[in-house]
């Protein structure tokens, strides 16, 4: 096995399965034939008070699909999260460590929001992110969890253009019942 990759949290697996992700969402792509390095993105609902968590949304991408949607985020949009991120020092300082091998283990990044620090059991919403190839996680990249707190904060420095780019992606991808898409509508999917 090669040294930066190992066993994929069983969070990231879809929510009715026991095994990884097989196919991109996008384009069909077999993703356990290891080829392409792919990413999986799930967002959770949470009820604080009874401990019970709702997946909302879950895919995975491969790269090349995940570049392309890319693409659609503005120039300016992407200015802007760049400068959001550079902003949070803790957090850049974390995944630094995380990625020389000197950080904090897998399973305990996915406790917390990876910029607020706050447990995810103490979160109404969050999503997790993490980079994949074929039946691992590639652990050069700091798996993420992002708080709806976190969310809010990005969604209202994107510009309407990508945030439009954004809902049609979900659109596309996504059915389900409309309470949920309204409660997504608006939040960024990381790519
Ligand atoms: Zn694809």
């Amino acid at each position: 096995m090669q040294p930066n990759l190992s066993d994929i949290p069983p969070i990231f697996y879809p929510f009715d399965s026991h095994e990884p992700f097989t196919a991109c969402k996008v384009c069909g792509l077999d993703l356990l034939l290891g080829t392409t390095d792919y990413f999986i993105e799930k967002a959770f609902k949470n009820n604080i008070e009874y401990q019970v968590s709702d997946v909302v949304f879950e895919y995975a991408i491969c790269s090349p699909c995940a570049h392309s949607l890319q693409s659609s985020i503005s120039e300016a949009s992407q200015k802007s999260m760049a400068e959001y991120f550079q902003q949070q020092e803790a957090f850049l300082a974390k995944m630094e460590a995380f990625q020389q091998g000197k950080g904090e283990s897998i399973a305990t990044v996915l406790t917390k929001c990876s910029i607020t620090n706050q447990p995810v059991s103490q979160l109404s919403d969050y999503m997790i992110y993490g980079h994949f190839r074929g039946n691992k996680m590639v652990t050069s990249t700091m798996p993420n969890v992002v708080s709806g707190q976190v969310m809010d904060e990005l969604s209202a420095l994107l510009s309407n253009e990508t945030l439009g780019a954004m809902n049609d992606f979900k659109d596309q991808y996504f059915g389900g019942p409309v309470a949920l898409e309204d409660l997504w509508k608006d939040k960024p999917v990381f790519l």
